[in-house]
């Protein structure tokens, strides 16, 4: 069992693989930042969004427009800040004219997904409407008739208690969608008070394969977020 410490040391070692990916030459072309993921990286409340956008690209962190703002509140009507959470995305390139992810994008991007999801360790792990409802279900049942209820779901090395949700981007505009994703959001107070889900055993490690990283300068202000 590794120590919060090193799960964060860990994960920043993911972070700075992670900003100098070019496993998508067009996307890598195109971006300004990689949106890795932000918040407290010993968190019980992870969220995964769809993909960064414009806002996020600037800024380097997810769910900044207003997107954001709504998560952000739906947060705060369960007493919580998003320094508490964990909030991340499927795919951590923005795309030009924020186009949806493409098969091979998720493809090339999950490992970083599975990876935050091990270091972090989250207890409760709540998808953004479809696309990180798919992926992380491995299913193509669609949101509209899975959210708010919660399961128990093995991710990569990690079990968690999978709540998927609508995107609080598409309950912007809808009132119904909204007063929905406002009602989900109530039970997650009960679910982060639930024992936390039993681990599957551990796989004997094998040793790890050297992972070359990008030559690139360490960027200590986003580090600084996690
Ligand atoms: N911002 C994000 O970071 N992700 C989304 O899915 C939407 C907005």
């Amino acid at each position: 069992m590794q120590s919060a410490a090193d799960r964060r040391e860990a994960l920043k070692a993911v972070y700075e693989r992670a900003r100098g990916c070019e496993k998508c030459p067009q996307l890598a072309a195109t971006r300004t930042t990689v949106v890795f993921g932000s918040g407290n990286a010993d968190a019980d409340l992870m969220f995964v969004g769809e993909a960064p956008g414009a806002n996020e690209d600037k800024q380097g962190l997810p769910f900044v427009g207003q997107a954001g703002k709504l998560l952000e509140r739906l947060l705060g009507e369960i007493g919580l800040d998003r320094k508490e959470v964990w909030i991340s995305n499927v795919r951590k390139c923005p795309a030009p004219g924020n186009r949806d992810p493409h098969p091979n994008e998720i493809g090339a991007c999950q490992d970083y997904l599975w990876r935050q999801v091990e270091l972090i360790e989250p207890r409760v792990l709540c998808t953004l409407g479809n696309f990180s409802t798919k992926l992380l279900r491995g299913d193509p049942t669609g949101i509209t008739r899975l959210h708010g209820q919660a399961e128990l779901r093995v991710i990569g090395p990690r079990a968690v208690r999978l709540y998927p949700l609508y995107h609080p981007a598409a309950a912007l505009y809808t009132p119904s969608m909204l007063e929905t994703l406002r009602a989900d959001f109530a039970r997650i107070p009960d679910l982060l008070a639930q024992p936390a889900p039993d681990q599957p055993e551990p796989v004997p490690e094998v040793a790890p394969e050297p992972m070359p990283g990008p030559e690139v300068e360490p960027e200590r202000e986003q580090l600084g977020l996690f």
